[in-house]
């Protein structure tokens, strides 16, 4: 036996910022062990994971924790989020983000982010009001 589980066929998200890609992950003694074309591999198990994303993590799907990204001390206040293995947070969800925080986004966010929550999770009622470019959060 190669491996104890194959993820097969799902789309590889591996948090580097690269696009997703298609292909299946093996797990020996509880780490990963192989990524790629594992069409050959003999596993205990294998979970047919086509249409799905395969990531290494938790998603987030809705925490506003993009808000807390242009924080000096933004690393000491998300890391409860990796403790609990979150590695990818959803952003803009309700109509507002700081995303991008590049170029004109960086000059405009501090009119918009009047009360950036400082807790990861909370949500801002004031920082969800109005989008980094002054407009109406629809
Ligand atoms: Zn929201």
């Amino acid at each position: 036996m190669d491996f104890d589980l194959v993820l097969a066929g799902g789309t590889v998200v591996d948090g580097t910022g690269r696009d997703g890609f298609p292909a299946s992950v093996a797990l020996r003694d509880g780490r990963i062990a192989a990524v790629g074309d594992l069409a050959g591999a003999q596993a205990a198990r294998t979970i047919d994971c086509t249409g799905k994303v395969v990531a290494p993590g938790f998603i987030d799907m809705h925490s506003h924790s993009d808000w807390v990204l242009p924080q000096p001390d933004h690393a000491d206040v998300l890391a409860p989020l990796l403790e609990q293995k979150i590695t990818t947070i959803v952003a803009g969800n309700c109509g507002c983000s700081p995303a991008p925080y590049v170029g004109e986004n960086r000059r405009l966010l501090p009119s918009a982010a009047g009360s950036t929550p400082r807790t990861p999770g909370a949500t801002s009622r004031s920082g969800c009001s109005r989008t980094p470019t002054g407009r109406r959060a629809t």
